[in-house]
């Protein structure tokens, strides 16, 4: 009998954008990682830039790649990510995730919390990917419940990567200081030991963790990613963390489910 490997869950600390082009310690951390791991039959993401009004997923077989930021070096710019679309993947999704409708988007491309950390994961871009989108109007729990519904998909083969921050506070952001603020290290520490002990109800209700909250996770669209993570992980799933470092006021904890 042969018994099929269930694929590990990533939530990626995606950063800044240069992380796409450069080689630092994060980038090495997602390279060293991808070692790992069995190759992926396609890739599902959901990043923290992907935000609509209901629920979407590519469905374009060539998807393009989306330079949504400003203010970054040409070269940057130039980065494309030239990986194939898998339709009838998104299809599947539509049919696997119950609490709401997922519509089909055949023309958007992959946003740079998606290519981002792929390029320096997968360089040689011979994996589908398929990206879906977190509606904006909905609360945690929703993100969390989408998550649970991918579950399936571990089975077959594909990777699920979630591309956020555990804290992303761009306001206090220091270019110049990487010393970790105290509140930014006090909630990483929080939300990890919460990931570890299994609390997923506190997790989802971040909030009531107060200042230290507020602060980390001033906009959610970079936390969201974590909870469609944490939604997937399965009770008594092996967790554990790599990339695990605060700078000034954002976090590039990765967490692993279940490898
Ligand atoms: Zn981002």
């Amino acid at each position: 009998m042969t018994r099929k490997t269930k694929m590990p869950v990533l939530f990626i600390g995606h950063g800044s954008p240069m992380n796409a082009i450069e080689d630092n310690e994060f980038t090495h951390g997602w390279q060293e990682l991808v070692k790992t791991l069995p190759k992926p039959k396609a890739i599902v993401c959901i990043s923290a830039h992907w935000e609509t009004d209901g629920v979407f997923v590519t469905a374009s077989s060539s998807p393009e790649t989306i330079h949504d930021f400003y203010g970054f070096p040409k070269e940057l710019f130039a980065v494309r990510y030239n990986t194939e679309g898998d339709v009838s993947l998104a299809k599947e999704i539509v049919r696997l995730v119950k609490s709401a409708e997922v519509k089909l988007d055949e023309e958007r491309g992959l946003d740079h919390g998606v290519w981002g950390v792929l390029l320096p994961m997968y360089p040689d871009a011979d994996i589908p990917v398929v990206q879906l989108s977190m509606d904006r109007s909905q609360p945690p729990l929703f993100h969390y419940e989408i998550g649970g519904q991918l579950a399936s998909l571990r089975d077959e083969g594909i990777l699920i990567i979630c591309s956020g921050n555990i804290v992303h506070n761009l306001r206090m952001l220091k270019f110049h200081d990487p010393k970790p603020y105290e509140w930014a290290e006090k909630f990483n520490e929080e939300i990890k030991r919460l990931i570890t002990t299994g609390n997923h109800n506190q997790i989802i209700d971040y909030k009531s963790l107060g200042q230290i909250a507020e602060l980390s996770v001033p906009t959610p669209e970079h936390f969201w990613p974590l909870l469609y993570a944490i939604g997937l992980q399965e009770a008594g799933e092996r967790v554990s963390f790599f990339n695990d470092k605060v700078i000034s006021s954002i976090s590039m904890t990765s967490v692993i489910i279940g490898n």
